[in-house]
């Protein structure tokens, strides 16, 4: 079984779904489970009807909630012009979904009150849409396709809005469900991002999460491949909106891939690629605008070569410095130290340690005004913000002559705050201000990968 995952680009309009179901019918004799994100801004459309209606906004809701209906039924038209009945079959869904969606969206503008269960119901709402007119549409273009509902099958902890996904339970449900739907079809069909609890309360995966669903399926059916179609040539060197003359790799190791996606490249969900190296399952990102382009291949590391493969960074970040002399020749600070971040679920991304000083980075997206409060009650703390990081990632690239020299020669004017490199070797990872970032990526890259003069 293939498990084929599309985002909202390659399912943005009439022209890109009729591209993603030919490629679908390329692939037939794989037995594809398609798992498809919302139309492209879809999402962002219901977190906006979200707020809104948290806001009580009830004619600003009701504006953005017939622009959602709308954008859907002209999709059905377009899409299936030339078959009446499967085209009034998938308006019927949509129009189902879409009233339950305003009657729910009322309520929650009547109170003023959203909770984050509430929030997952109505952020979800993009990828049913999506797959139901897609399932319409591939059955009325000759793919005889089931449909399954991805609650029925995701499941996760209470977390509403970024459920923690139970391995062991998807595993459990997943092959039942496939092996259903996929009676009498040529291919299945459910959606990426939505997940449940145990007992069948929604919850989501959190943003982007719809290559998540990709691999915890492909983890759960062990599938031959999973294929992340996306808009670009699979993964780069460097991130192509802000570095001229990237190229695209041809194959990457699960751990570089993790590192890259973690460390700020944009192609893949961070925590996609786990359930797939548990299986040793290849992960392709493709491009549906380009289904011919050979893309990314995500494998095990024995079949990857050594060597720098990516210059990735994270714009927005935060420095949290820590400074204590409790900390000299004492045991057990650091494990006082990170059970705040702990139990307040920040999460770290890099560690810098002297003695009497700690230095971690967060991304500044996270809350860590508690954090701050709690290590203040035994160290002294500065949080320095407009940062951002920079990660230069390959397998063993401690192995490789002069990496030091080129990655940092092209920043001899720039203060570096911290370096970290993990015993992985992998990544090498440093924080510079905000204001230097795109240089600094433009001329890391090109030492890196450009400048033959240079190496
Ligand atoms: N539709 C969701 C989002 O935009 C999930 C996804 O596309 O991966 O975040
Ligand atoms: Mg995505």
């Amino acid at each position: 079984m293939l498990v084929m995952k599309f985002g909202g680009t390659s399912v943005a309009n009439c022209e890109a779904i009729t591209r993603t179901i030919a490629i679908v019918r390329s692939k037939l004799e794989q037995k594809p489970i398609v798992v498809v994100s919302a139309l492209s801004k879809v999402t962002d459309l219901l977190y906006r009807i979200s707020d809104q209606a948290a806001l009580k906004n009830e004619s600003e809701t009701a504006e953005l909630l017939e622009q959602l209906r709308s954008r859907h039924i002209g999709l059905a038209h377009d899409l299936m012009a030339d078959y009446p009945s499967h085209c009034h079959e998938a308006c019927l869904k949509i129009n189902e979904i879409c009233d339950r969606l305003e009657s729910f969206v009322r309520a929650v503008c009547a109170l003023g009150e959203l909770s984050d269960r509430s929030k997952a119901v109505i952020i979800s709402t993009g990828e049913y849409l999506s797959s139901n007119i897609i399932c319409s549409a591939m059955n009325a273009y000759g793919i005889r396709t089931g449909f399954m509902d991805a609650r029925s099958m995701i499941v996760t902890d209470r977390e509403y809005l970024k459920g923690e996904p139970d391995s062991a339970a998807i595993s459990a449900r997943v092959p039942g469900v496939v092996a259903e739907a996929y009676s009498g079809n040529d291919a299945v069909i459910t959606q990426g991002f939505v997940s449940a609890t145990a007992d069948g309360e929604p919850t989501v995966l959190g943003r982007g999460g719809s290559d998540y669903s990709a691999s915890l399926i492909g983890m759960a059916v062990d599938a031959s491949a999973i294929e992340i179609w996306t808009d670009v040539d699979g993964v780069r060197t460097a991130d192509p909106r802000k570095v001229e003359n990237t190229r695209c790799i041809e194959k990457i190791s699960f751990e570089e891939a993790a590192e890259m996606a973690h460390f700020g490249a944009k192609v893949l969900h961070p925590l996609t690629i786990e359930p797939a190296v548990n299986k040793n399952i290849p992960i392709y990102v493709l491009n549906s605008m380009n289904p011919e382009g050979k893309g990314t291949v995500i494998l095990q590391s024995s079949f990857i070569d050594d060597g720098v493969k990516s210059v990735s960074f994270k714009e927005n970040i935060l420095v949290i410095n820590i400074f204590s002399t409790k900390m000299i020749n004492t045991s057990g600070f650091l494990k006082k130290v990170f059970e705040i971040f702990s139990v307040n679920k920040v999460s770290v991304d890099l560690i810098s340690t002297s003695e009497a000083n700690i230095s971690v980075t967060v991304d500044a997206s996270q809350k860590i005004t508690k954090v701050v409060e709690e290590l203040s009650e035994f160290a002294d703390v500065i949080v320095d913000e407009n940062k951002s990081q920079i990660s230069v990632i390959g397998k063993n690239i401690i192995n490789l002559k002069g990496l030091l020299r080129q990655t940092f020669a092209p920043l001899a004017d720039c203060k570096i705050y911290m370096i970290s490199q993990g015993a992985s070797y992998v990544n090498l990872s440093f924080v510079v201000d905000r204001e230097v970032l795109t240089d600094a990526v433009r001329h890391i890259h090109k030492y890196l990968f450009e400048d033959e003069s240079c190496n």
